[in-house]
């Protein structure tokens, strides 16, 4: 009797898995049927309230109109800060919100590979790189040398935050604390993930020729406030503050040539 794939697979997943675990303990099975309690109140109460919005959308097909990337931090969650829907957004989160520059001599860059899809399958419409305070990636990039990241892979991927932490240190005053020049970083930090954005062939024609616009957003955690980059007047201002959405919506210059202010309060 043949056993179907799908069945054979599963099999050889748990076999890997008890070896690798051995019997599961008290906590694992604890936080286990937490998860399955959570899991039942989101069927009970939003699967079933939305059900055929889920229904739609398998038999239609997503098609998010905006690609959210922010940080993997777990205080920051895409879909809650904007009241996001079910196929609203295609996510993509890494620590620190970075964005790789364009390489294709690197393998296994699940961003680039996102990316492509999100602009080239997709179709999505606008381009959002949201980062946040108090992150953890921006302020390791300061902890360099101290308690600082010796694995190597982080390493490798705090590079990305390495011209803002530059451009930080030159602009801030001789007795900026590491938390300022953090917080400095976070934003212009922001501005350097949309110009790694603008080095994708792909993105950048979509964006000279306005088809694809791109955001630099800000979440302030403590005060759960969205701020947005205008590029108009170099700041960063409060999103619900927006008047004329057409601010938002221009190309971006590099951000080292520009003098970035943080949002008003
Ligand atoms: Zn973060």
């Amino acid at each position: 009797m043949r056993i179907p794939l799908l069945f054979s697979l599963l099999a050889i997943g748990c076999l890997f898995d008890l070896a690798a675990q051995g019997e599961p303990n008290e906590w694992a099975v604890e936080r286990s049927l937490d998860f399955a309690k959570r899991h039942e109140v989101f069927k009970d109460f939003y699967f079933t309230e939305h059900e055929q919005e889920f229904v739609r959308l398998v038999q239609e097909g997503q098609s998010p109109r905006t690609l959210f990337i922010g940080c993997s931090d777990s205080r920051v969650i895409p879909e809650l800060i904007i009241d996001a829907r079910p196929g609203d957004l295609f996510v993509i989160r890494a620590a620190g919100n970075f964005v790789p520059y364009y390489d294709t001599s690197i393998a296994w860059d699940g961003v680039a590979a996102s990316l492509y899809y999100a602009v080239e399958v997709l179709r999505v419409k606008e381009i959002i790189v949201c980062g946040h305070s108090h992150c953890g990636a921006i302020a390791g990039l300061f902890d360099e040398g101290e308690s600082g990241f010796p694995e190597e892979i982080l390493e490798r991927w705090l590079q990305f935050g390495g011209p803002a932490k530059r451009l930080a240190l030159d602009s801030a005053p001789p007795n900026a604390s590491k938390s300022e020049l953090a917080a400095c970083a976070t934003y212009l930090s922001i501005l350097f993930q949309l110009d790694n954005l603008l080095s994708y062939p792909f993105i950048r024609a979509l964006v000279e020729r306005q088809e694809l616009f791109l955001h630099g957003w800000f979440f302030d955690i403590e005060r759960g406030q969205i701020s947005y980059y205008d590029p108009l007047s170099q700041r960063f201002a409060l999103l619900n503050s927006a008047k004329n959405t057409e601010k938002t919506r221009r190309m971006y210059a590099p951000a080292s040539s520009k003098e970035v202010m943080g949002a008003d309060d």
